[in-house]
């Protein structure tokens, strides 16, 4: 199902998602599927997280060429490594419609990712510059973190209470 994409400031894109587990379960799967939906009908998205969508679990989907041909669905997403070189970028989120929509962050420039697919399969793949800067900013919703609180002028934090 499409759902709507939750936007800033709601305490619900302040928590911290929970991991899926081993087997998933119908309930999981359709999670999953209102990710995948929602992703294919936003335009200029190259990513969201599944607490994004009000689901808090720890799902996010990325996509970062042009006709969006290498859609990728990472449960249990894990950061195991991240360079300590840095790259700026210029970040924006689905969930900041109102106020401030872009901004410069620094996120590393090459970060190691385990996570398991649909299927159950495990992955370990190594990322760099814009990947890497997407999948970052996606685990940072799992960890009920906003672009905003990394903003290198002027840092927003919305939910510092939850
Ligand atoms: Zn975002």
């Amino acid at each position: 199902m499409i759902k709507f994409i939750i936007q800033a400031p709601d305490d619900r894109l302040g928590i911290v998602a929970t991991p899926f587990p081993d087997q998933l379960e119908d309930l999981h799967k359709d999670i999953l599927i209102d990710l995948l939906e929602t992703f294919k009908a936003t335009h200029n998205c190259i990513g969201l997280a599944a607490n994004q969508l009000g689901h808090p679990w720890r799902a996010i989907i990325t996509d970062i060429t042009p006709g969006r041909g290498e859609t990728c669905i990472m449960v249990n997403p894990v950061i195991t490594k991240a360079s300590e070189a840095q790259q700026r970028v210029n970040d924006g989120c689905m969930s900041v419609k109102r106020g401030i929509r872009n901004g410069y962050t620094y996120r590393p420039k090459r970060i190691t990712v385990e996570w398991v697919d649909v299927a159950g399969d495990k992955h370990r793949w190594k990322f760099s510059g814009l990947a890497a800067a997407a999948i970052h900013h996606e685990v940072d919703h799992l960890n009920g973190v906003l672009f905003l609180a990394r903003l290198i002028d002027n840092p927003v934090v919305f939910n510092e209470n939850s």
